[in-house]
């Protein structure tokens, strides 16, 4: 198969925006797990089903087709379907945002998702983004980044991300305790928690531009 990138990291470390960037310039697939685990989180939610009905949840999980296709429009990243419904914005939300840690830690509901996260890798060459990528859905891939950045920095990210796509204003410290919740419960889940692989190379993206970090990786891919 051909090569895979897998980048990890917490929330707003800008791994969407870097993995989308480095597929561009490497010319390979873009994979955004993370929209996926948000599509069904929005799924849920509407079908009226509470977040913990674990079996109402593995029932929508088991059923649910997910589509991703890469948007034309830099600034959307990818469009989403569930269902044949789009939800590319939707899934942004504040609502999606709160409630995605308590799907995502769902064995049923990553056993579904990985499988096709692994569909997507099969024939490699590309891009993939989450928290588990390195350690538990492509262990094999040639190039591990862990991407990371301080909280203030994650949250400015955060902040300018939901403004631009029209969510109501969150103070930065409301939006610092909010992605502190959900680093928490993302590595302290019992299943494929948020970690570092041992063999992930770290890059710290405070201060760097989206440019200098694509660049670093790019040249990692290379070597
Ligand atoms: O990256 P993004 O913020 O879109 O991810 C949303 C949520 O999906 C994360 O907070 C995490 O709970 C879950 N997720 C995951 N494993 C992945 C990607 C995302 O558990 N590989």
């Amino acid at each position: 198969r051909l090569p895979i990138v897998a980048i990890d990291g917490p929330a707003g470390a800008g791994k969407s925006t870097v993995a989308r960037s480095v597929a561009q310039t490497l010319g390979l697939l873009y994979l955004d797990t993370g929209a996926m685990y948000r599509a069904l989180t929005w799924l849920v939610l509407k079908s009226g089903i509470s977040v913990d009905d674990r079996p109402g949840v593995t029932e929508i999980a088991s059923t649910a087709q997910i589509d991703l296709r890469m948007s034309d429009d830099p600034q959307t990243g990818v469009r989403v379907w569930i269902n044949g419904q789009e939800c590319t914005q939707e899934i942004r939300s504040v609502e999606v945002t709160s409630n995605v840690s308590a799907i995502a830690a769902q064995k049923a509901v990553r056993d579904v998702l990985v499988q096709q996260q692994q569909q997507w890798g099969e024939k490699g060459g590309l891009v993939a983004e989450g928290r588990d990528i390195g350690t538990h859905v492509f262990p094999d891939a040639e190039l591990k980044i862990f991407l990371t950045a301080s909280v203030a920095e994650r949250a400015r990210r955060r902040r300018a991300d939901l403004l631009a796509s029209g969510e109501a204003e969150l103070s930065l410290e409301k939006m610092q305790k909010d992605l502190s919740e959900r680093d928490w419960k993302d590595s302290n889940r019992d299943i494929a928690p948020l970690q570092k692989a041992a063999d992930a190379i770290e890059i710290q993206t405070d201060g760097l531009s989206i440019t200098q970090v694509t660049e670093q990786i790019a040249s990692l891919y290379w070597e």
